[in-house]
C-alpha cells in the first residue's frame, strides 16, 4: 500500500503558512516514514502574497523532505467584502470543489486532512469523502477558548461588547475586559463577527484541534476546554498542544545588517520594536514613538513600516524622511537603528543584545519572544492581538502593560511609550523585573515542552498515533 498522506490546507499569510508547514514537518519526522505530507496551495489573492508564498515553497521543495505541493486552481476573489477575516473565510470556501477534486485524485490513502483555522468550511468536503479532519490553530489556546465560547456569548450578550456591563467570561482566563476582545468581534454588524461565530461552532465538529501552544503556557485554559466549560458542557474535540512551533533556520552566513548592528551593543541593552506583517505607522504615531524612545534613553532597534500604497493591503517600506521627526536619526545614531522594511525578527530576538520587545502581539511573535526569553510590552493592533496582549500581561505575566487607545486606532502617546520602555528595560523597576523573570522561566518551559518527553512532544506523539490508527482502519 502507498504511504498514507496527511493533507495540509494552509492559508497564505506567512504567520499561518510557515507555522502549519513546520507543524506538518514535525509530524512527518515523528512518523518515521509511516506518513507523507501533501500541501494544498491556494493561489494567494494578491501579488505580494503570491511572491512570498512562492519563495517559501521553493525553499521547502529544495529541502528534500517528503512533501508534495499541489497547487489548486485559482479562484476569483470575492469583491463585496467588509472585513479581512470575512474575505479569507469566503475566499477559502470558494475552493471547496477544487479541494474535493484534489483529495479524490490522490493515489495514496488520506490519513488526515488538516486545515487552517479559517478553513472550517472544508469540513463539508472531508465529511463527504469520509476523511478524518483536524484544525491547525495558529493562535493560542486563549483565542481558541474564546472562539468556542462565542456561540454562547452571542446569545448571552445582546449589545456590542464595548457596550456591555462587566467582564467577559472566557473559562480558564481571568475575567476579560471587553476592550481586550479580538478586533473582528467588536462590531457585530460586520460579517467578520458572523464568521468568527461560525468558525467557533464548526471547530466542534472536527476530529481534533492542534494548537500552537505548550500545555504549561495556558494550562487552565486547556483544562477549561477539555472540561467542556467553554462549550456549555458539550465535550469539545481533543486538543493537541504541540508548540511552540517556530520555523527556526540556522544563522545566516552573512548576518543581516541589523544583526551586525546588534553585535556592537551591550548585552540586554536594546529594545526591539516590530509589528508583524501588517503593522504600520502614520507620521503622527511615528513621531510619538520617536519622542518616547529618545526620552527613554534606551538603545533601540525599530522596524518601522509605512501605510500601504494605494490598492495594496501590506505595509510599505517606510519613508523615514516623511515619517520621523526632523533630526531624530542624527540625534539617536549612537543608540538606535530604524529599519524601514522587514527584518529577521527571530535572529534579532535570539541576539544577546536584545533585552525587551515592544510587539504587536501576533501569536508567532509572542512565542518567538518567549522562546528566547525576551520580556515584552504589548502594543496590539489587529486580529486577535488585543486578547493576546491581555493574556500576556494578566495571565502569563511576561510583559509590562502599556496604555493603547483602542478608540484612537490603537494610538500610544510618547510619554506612555517612554514609561513602558523604561519599566521594561530599567534594572530597578518591579514590573520589569517580574516580566524578565517570567520570560526567563517561560523560555525554559517552552524548550522543555518540545524536548523528548516534554508535553508538546507527547501531544505530537498522541496526534501521530491517532492519525496512524485511523489510517490503518480497513475503510481508509
Ligand atoms: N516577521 C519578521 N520580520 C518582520 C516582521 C515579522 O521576521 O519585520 C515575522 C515574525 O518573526 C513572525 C511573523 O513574521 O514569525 C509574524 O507573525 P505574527 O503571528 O507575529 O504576526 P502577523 O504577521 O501574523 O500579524
Amino acid at each position: 500500500m502507498a504511504t498514507p498522506t496527511v493533507v495540509l490546507l494552509p492559508v497564505w499569510g506567512a504567520g499561518h503558512l510557515m507555522s502549519m508547514l513546520d507543524a506538518g514537518k514535525r509530524l512527518l519526522a515523528r512518523s518515521d516514514g509511516a506518513l507523507s505530507l501533501t500541501v494544498f496551495v491556494m493561489q494567494a489573492p494578491t501579488e505580494d502574497n503570491r511572491t512570498e508564498v512562492t519563495g517559501h515553497i521553493r525553499r521547502e521543495e529544495a529541502s528534500g523532505l517528503a512533501i508534495r505541493f499541489h497547487h489548486l486552481p485559482a479562484v476569483e476573489s470575492p469583491t463585496d467584502v467588509e472585513g479581512i477575516e470575512e474575505f479569507i473565510s469566503r475566499f477559502v470556501q470558494l475552493h471547496a470543489d477544487h479541494v474535493k477534486a484534489a483529495i479524490s485524485a490522490l493515489t495514496c490513502p488520506v490519513a488526515a486532512f488538516v486545515v487552517d483555522l479559517f478553513c472550517t468550511t472544508m469540513l463539508d468536503v472531508s465529511r463527504e469523502l469520509a476523511v478524518r479532519s483536524y484544525v491547525y490553530f495558529t493562535a493560542g489556546a486563549a483565542t481558541y477558548a474564546l472562539f468556542l465560547r462565542l456561540p454562547a456569548l452571542h446569545e448571552e450578550v445582546n449589545v456590542e461588547f464595548d457596550e456591555m456591563e462587566g467582564m467577559v467570561d472566557v473559562p480558564g482566563l481571568p475575567p476579560v475586559p471587553p476592550s481586550s476582545l479580538p478586533l473582528p468581534v467588536m462590531d457585530k454588524k460586520n460579517p467578520n463577527y458572523t464568521w468568527f461565530v461560525y468558525h467557533g461552532r464548526r471547530f466542534m465538529d472536527f476530529d481534533g484541534v492542534i494548537i500552537n501552544t505548550a500545555a504549561e503556557l495556558e494550562d487552565s485554559v486547556l483544562a477549561a476546554i477539555a472540561d467542556g466549560r467553554c462549550t456549555r458542557g458539550i465535550p469539545a474535540p481533543t486538543v493537541y498542544p504541540i508548540g511552540p512551533v517556530l520555523s527556526l533556520s540556522p544563522p545566516a552566513e552573512q548576518p543581516h545588517e541589523s544583526v551586525r548592528w546588534l553585535d556592537a551593543q551591550p548585552p540586554a541593552s536594546v529594545v526591539l520594536l516590530c509589528f508583524g506583517s501588517g503593522g504600520f505607522f502614520t507620521a503622527a504615531q511615528a513621531h510619538e514613538v520617536a519622542h518616547g524612545l529618545e526620552r527613554s534613553g534606551h538603545r533601540f532597534l525599530w522596524v518601522l513600516r509605512g501605510p500601504p500604497a494605494a490598492g495594496t493591503r501590506q505595509p510599505s517600506d517606510a519613508n523615514l524622511g516623511e515619517l520621523l521627526p526632523e533630526g531624530f536619526l542624527e540625534r539617536t545614531k549612537e543608540k538606535g537603528l530604524v529599519w524601514p522594511t522587514k527584518a529577521p525578527q527571530k535572529e534579532i530576538l535570539a541576539h544577546a543584545a536584545v533585552g525587551g520587545f515592544v510587539t504587536h502581539c501576533g501569536w508567532n511573535s509572542i512565542l518567538e519572544s518567549l522562546w528566547f526569553g525576551v520580556p515584552m510590552v504589548p502594543w496590539p493592533l489587529y486580529a486577535e492581538q488585543h486578547l493576546n496582549a491581555f493574556t500576556l500581561v494578566a495571565y502569563m505575566g511576561a510583559a509590562v502593560a502599556m496604555k493603547v487607545d483602542r478608540k484612537r486606532n490603537n494610538f500610544v502617546e510618547a510619554s506612555e511609550l517612554e514609561r513602558a520602555v523604561k519599566a521594561l528595560m530599567d534594572g530597578d523597576s518591579d514590573d520589569g523585573r517580574k516580566a524578565r523573570g517570567t520570560a526567563t522561566e517561560l523560555k525554559a518551559v517552552c524548550r522543555k515542552a518540545v524536548e523528548k518527553g516534554g508535553s508538546s512532544y507527547s501531544a505530537l506523539g498522541r496526534l501521530f498515533e491517532d492519525i496512524r490508527n485511523q489510517a490503518e482502519r480497513p475503510n481508509m
